[in-house]
């Protein structure tokens, strides 16, 4: 199974061989069980707006900037785009529910499969369009010896953002290494399409109420039902790039 999806990426891309050297993890939703905060966030701030945002849809737009997720809703439900004061009212009230909602806990499985990857001697990498300022610091709380400051690319590294496949081919460029030489780690849609436009092997995590086609659908190149089935399954998974 994995050997035919390798098989077809190398195939697509013209490649002989993935040379793993690093692992590009996503951050809500992949390193932190963040996702259904944001998701009960949305769906309440929108609620306060006479606006419907159901927690199933907040998944679906997972990575688009605030304003984009607004502006969905708005033309859907009033026929127009949100202006420029509501978007900044209505991102400002989803900030306020978010941050009143218990802190998200590490994912289940996901310090366990980092211990690997980094012992098998990969480098761990974070790519997330998080802005948060205490970014770093709380990864190295969670995930001691994991990361290294200056390989992440946060909101602050990049213009365009997930979908975009930007912020992927930027953390290719801080790791000095090239596409054949990755993979992604990704839970959501348009997560899974950055790292697809950037030409990496892609593997989606579910770990969200999506089906499973959704992902795939976007290009996934692999597919697992959570970190911790991933990270049972890691020495198998690595053998298979040997
Ligand atoms: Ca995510």
């Amino acid at each position: 199974m994995l050997r035919q999806a390798i098989d077809s990426y190398l195939a697509t891309h013209n490649y002989n061989r993935i040379d793993l050297k690093a692992v590009l993890f996503d951050m809500d939703g992949v390193l932190f069980d963040s996702m259904k905060n944001h998701a009960t966030a949305w769906h309440e701030a929108m609620k306060r707006y006479d606006m419907h945002l159901s927690r199933e849809e907040a998944y679906m737009h997972e990575g688009r900037t605030g304003a984009s997720t607004i502006n969905i809703v708005s033309i859907r439900q009033r026929q127009r785009e949100a202006t420029e004061e509501e978007i900044k009212e209505i991102y400002q009230t989803k900030s306020e529910i978010f941050n009143s909602l218990p802190k998200a806990e590490r994912m289940p499985g996901a310090y366990e499969l980092l211990k690997q990857v980094k012992a098998c001697g990969l480098i761990p990498m974070v790519v997330t369009g998080s802005g948060q300022k205490t970014l770093l610091e709380r990864l190295n709380r969670n995930f001691p010896d994991i990361f290294k400051a200056e390989l992440m690319v946060t909101a602050f590294d990049v213009k365009y953002g997930k979908p975009n496949p930007e912020p992927y081919l930027m953390a290719l460029q801080k790791g000095g290494i090239k596409a054949n030489e990755a993979i992604v780690v990704e839970n959501a849609p348009l997560g899974v399409r950055a790292g697809v436009a950037a030409g990496i092997f892609t593997v989606a995590v579910n770990t969200g109420p999506l089906p499973d086609h959704v992902l795939l659908d976007e290009g996934a190149n692999y597919l697992f039902h959570s970190m911790t089935e991933f990270s049972e399954k890691w020495n198998s998974f690595y053998q298979e790039y040997k």
